[in-house]
Formats: structure tokens, C-alpha cells, sequence
């Protein structure tokens, strides 16, 4: 792990270093349980390489992007929310609250999500 990567919440989680109830995890991406659910389900799918948000990971893989939105998909249908619906977000700086600076999709579902985001 490089130094960059070494005081990283989430590197840490996928290093095993940290420990997170893990869902799914393949060679690419990683799922684990939210600490602090703010849905029913409410599960974050990481990429296993480093990047500070979703468009960092999208400039760095493309691939990658869909490579997390397919995994989540494939986490809610596990879950048993496929057909419920489910949402998939992706928190970008200061204004919409992102804490964690290593790109996270976040899958919220099992029961209605208001709209819009207050
Ligand atoms: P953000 O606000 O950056 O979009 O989302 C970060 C998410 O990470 C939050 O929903 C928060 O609850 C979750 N989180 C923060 N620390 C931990 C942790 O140590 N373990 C797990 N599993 N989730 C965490
Ligand atoms: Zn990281």
C-alpha cells in the first residue's frame, strides 16, 4: 500500500485492516455494510484501487464506474431489493457531504426513498 493509501478509512477496510461486515468482493470492487445505515439496506461499494471520487475512478477506468454499478446491483438483488428499487449514490466534495475521500457507490433500499435529497 503507498503511503497516499496507508491513512485511508476505506483502503484499510478492503486490506482487511479494518474490520467491515463484506458482502461481495471480486477483483475489482469491494461491498461492505455502512456503519451507520441510513436505509434498511444501505451497503458501499469501493473500488479496490485508490481514487478520491467517482470521477477520479471514471478518468482513471471507465470501467470501473460500471464495474461498481453492476456489483451493486448484483448486492440488491442478493438483499432481496431488485425489484423494490434501490438507490445508487455517489457523494462528490464538501456540498454533498462526502467524508470518506475513496470513492464509495452507495446502495440504499427496502423501503421508499424520498425525493428530492434534502
Ligand atoms: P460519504 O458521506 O463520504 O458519502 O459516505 C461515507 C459513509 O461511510 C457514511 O455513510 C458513513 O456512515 C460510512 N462510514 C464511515 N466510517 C465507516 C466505517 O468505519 N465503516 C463502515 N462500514 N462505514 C463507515
Ligand atoms: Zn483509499
Amino acid at each position: 500500500m503507498s503511503d497516499a493509501t496507508t491513512s485511508c478509512l476505506f483502503c484499510r477496510i478492503v486490506a482487511g485492516e479494518v474490520p467491515a461486515d463484506v458482502v461481495r468482493r471480486d477483483d475489482r470492487t469491494v461491498a461492505f455494510r455502512d456503519v451507520t445505515p441510513k436505509a434498511p439496506t444501505h451497503i458501499l461499494v469501493v473500488p479496490i484501487e485508490h481514487t478520491e471520487n467517482a470521477a477520479a475512478t471514471a478518468a482513471a477506468d471507465p470501467t470501473l464506474v460500471g464495474a461498481l454499478v453492476l456489483a451493486a446491483a448484483e448486492v440488491a438483488a442478493g438483499e432481496g431489493i431488485a425489484d423494490s428499487g434501490y438507490r445508487l449514490v455517489l457523494n462528490t466534495g464538501a456540498d454533498a457531504g462526502q467524508t470518506v475521500f475513496h470513492t464509495h457507490l452507495h446502495l440504499l433500499g427496502g423501503e421508499p426513498q424520498g425525493w428530492p435529497i434534502g
